[in-house]
C-alpha cells in the first residue's frame, strides 16, 4: 500500500555503522527525508573492507574482552563476485582512473574499499557520518523513542587518544548495520582441550608465511576457505581440508595440486598431536585453521528480550529485517547471506526508508509474526539447521524481489542472475583461474548497457 507523497512522514533516525549496509542504509534514509546520523566507531567509511594487517591476541577469539580486529580480510583477498553483480544497483562498480584502482573484474579488496569511498563522497554520505563514535547501549525509553549512548576517545593536544567521551541522543528509529563477519564460529572438535597444536580462526588469517613447512588442518568449504587453502599450500608442507559436507570415506589428493587432500570431517583430536578424520586417516598436524564462518552479535541492543540470538538466529525478524514488535523503529541491514550483498542492502534500505515515511505500509504485528513462524516451521521441516535461518541461497531472488515489488524499483536484473550462474559454472569448472578467464561477455555487455541506461 502506497500513502500519498504530502503525508509522509520524516524521522530523525540513528545508524550504527559506516560499511556497504550503513552507507546505503544512510542514503536511501536520507533520500525519502529522514534526519539521518550515523554512528561508526572507525574512523574512515568502508567497514569490513578496510583491509587491517593486525591479528587479535586470542587466534580463536573466544575471549570477549579481547581487543577486536573489525575486518577479517586477508591481504591477497580478491572478490569472488565480478564487480558488474556486486555493486548497488543505482551507482554501478565500473572501472576508475586513477592512482591506486584495480581494473580486473574481480578486483582485490582496496579498490572495494575505494568504491565505497566513492559512493560516500557522490551522495554526500560522509557528512552524516560521526566517526570514532563506537555505540555502547541502545534501548528504548518511555517516549517510545531509542536512547543511543556511544563513546569517542578523546583527543588531547598531540593527537594521542585519551579517555573515552560518553554521549547520548534520543532517535525515533534504529537501523543496525554492524556486519556479522568479526566474531568467530569455531568447529566442535571432541578432544580438542588435550591436542597441544595451535589453532587459528580464518578471522586472524592475514598472509601464508607463519604457516611455511607446517601440517595445516583447514576446516571448511566456503570462499574463504579455497582461496587460503591454496594459499597456504604454496608454502606449507601439506594442507588437509575437512569438509562436512563430505561423504565419510572421502580421502582424495584435490585435483591439480600436489599438497592438498580433501576429507570427510575430524572425528576427533588426540593428545598425541594426531588428528583422526572419518575417513580414517590419521595426521599428525601443527595447526588447525577454522574457516567456519562467524557469529551474530549485537551487544549494545537490549529490547527486554524481544530481538535474541539463538545459535545464529536473530529473531524474530520479519523478512530478515524488522522484528515485528519493535517494527518500524528498529531494523537491521545484511542480516540475510548468500546473496548479493550490496543490492541486497540497497532495496532493505529502501524498504526501511519507505516504511519509516509512511510511504510504504507493514502488515499487523501478528501478521508478520505469523509470517515468521511459518518460515522457521518450512526451514525445520526441510531439515535446514537453525543455524542457517539467514542463508537464503535458495530464495534469494525471490525474496529481494519481494522487497522490490514492495518499493516499486527493480531487482536482481536478468543479466546480474545469469551472470552469477555462469560464475558458479566457471568457478566449478576452473578454480583457479575463473577470477582471470571467463566466457560471458556478452552478459558483461547487458551489464553495461544497463548501466548506461541508468547512469545517462
Ligand atoms: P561491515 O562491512 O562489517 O560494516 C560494519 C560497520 O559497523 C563497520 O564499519 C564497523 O566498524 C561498524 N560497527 C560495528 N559495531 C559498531 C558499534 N557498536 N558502533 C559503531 N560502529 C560499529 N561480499 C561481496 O559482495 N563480494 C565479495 O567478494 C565478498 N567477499 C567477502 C570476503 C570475506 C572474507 C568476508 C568476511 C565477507 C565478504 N563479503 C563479500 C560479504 C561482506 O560481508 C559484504 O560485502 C559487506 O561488505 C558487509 O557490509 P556490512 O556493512 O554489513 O558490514
Amino acid at each position: 500500500m502506497q500513502a500519498s507523497p504530502n503525508s509522509l512522514s520524516s524521522h530523525h533516525v540513528a545508524v550504527i555503522g559506516a560499511g556497504a549496509a550503513g552507507l546505503v542504509a544512510a542514503r536511501e534514509l536520507h533520500r525519502e527525508g529522514h534526519k539521518v546520523v550515523v554512528f561508526e566507531k572507525d574512523d574512515q567509511v568502508g567497514g569490513l573492507w578496510m583491509y587491517d594487517p593486525r591479528v587479535e591476541p586470542d587466534p580463536l577469539g573466544l575471549d570477549l574482552t579481547r581487543p577486536v580486529v573489525h575486518s577479517s580480510l586477508y591481504k591477497s583477498l580478491r572478490t569472488n563476485l565480478p564487480r558488474e553483480t556486486m555493486g548497488f544497483m543505482d551507482y554501478p562498480f565500473v572501472t576508475r582512473e586513477g592512482e591506486g584502482r584495480d581494473p580486473r573484474r574481480f578486483p582485490g579488496h582496496r579498490e572495494v574499499l575505494m568504491y565505497l569511498q566513492d559512493y560516500a563522497r557522490e551522495f554526500g554520505i560522509e557528512e552524516m557520518v560521526r566517526f570514532g563514535c563506537e555505540v555502547v547501549n541502545v534501548e528504548m525509553i518511555d517516549s517510545g523513542k531509542w536512547k543511543v549512548k556511544s563513546k569517542r576517545k578523546r583527543l588531547d593536544d598531540n593527537n594521542d587518544r585519551g579517555d573515552d567521551f560518553a554521549d547520548h541522543e534520543d532517535f525515533d528509529a534504529v537501523v543496525v548495520c554492524v556486519g556479522h563477519h568479526t566474531q568467530p564460529r569455531i568447529a566442535e572438535i571432541p578432544g580438542i582441550n588435550l591436542w597441544p597444536g595451535k589453532q587459528i580462526h580464518s578471522h586472524n588469517y592475514r598472509i601464508p608465511e607463519p604457516f611455511r613447512d607446517q601440517i595445516i588442518i583447514l576446516i571448511g568449504a566456503s570462499a574463504s576457505a579455497a582461496d587460503i587453502s591454496v594459499e597456504i599450500a604454496e608454502l606449507a608442507k601439506e594442507v588437509h581440508i575437512a569438509r562436512r559436507s563430505a561423504v565419510d570415506d572421502t580421502c582424495e589428493k584435490k585435483p591439480g595440486y600436489d599438497n592438498i587432500w580433501l576429507h570427510s570431517m575430524i572425528e576427533r583430536a588426540c593428545e598425541d598431536g594426531t588428528v583422526i578424520f572419518r575417513d580414517g586417516s590419521v595426521i599428525l598436524a601443527d595447526v588447525i585453521l577454522h574457516c567456519t564462518g562467524y557469529k551474530y552479535g549485537f551487544p549494545f541492543l537490549k529490547t527486554d528480550g524481544i530481538v535474541t540470538v539463538d545459535d545464529n538466529r536473530v529473531g524474530p525478524l520479519y523478512k530478515h529485517v524488522f522484528p515485528p514488535i519493535l517494527a518500524p523503529w528498529l531494523s537491521f541491514v545484511g542480516i540475510p547471506y548468500w546473496t548479493f550483498p550490496f543490492p541486497t542492502f540497497e532495496v532493505q534500505s529502501k524498504w526501511i526508508a519507505g516504511v519509516l515515511s509512511g510511504r510504504i505500509a507493514l502488515p499487523s504485528q501478528e501478521d508478520m509474526m505469523e509470517d515468521v513462524k511459518i518460515y522457521y516451521s518450512e526451514l525445520e521441516a526441510s531439515g535446514v539447521p537453525k543455524h542457517h535461518t539467514h542463508n537464503i541461497a535458495d530464495s534469494a531472488i525471490d525474496h529481494n524481489r519481494w522487497l522490490a515489488s514492495q518499493c516499486q524499483c527493480s531487482c536482481f536484473e536478468e543479466w546480474r542472475i545469469e551472470l552469477f550462474r555462469e560464475i558458479i559454472k566457471n568457478w566449478r569448472a576452473q578454480p583457479k583461474m575463473y577470477r582471470d578467464e571467463w566466457d560471458d561477455d556478452h552478459l558483461i555487455l547487458q551489464a553495461h548497457e544497463d548501466f548506461n541506461r541508468r547512469i545517462s
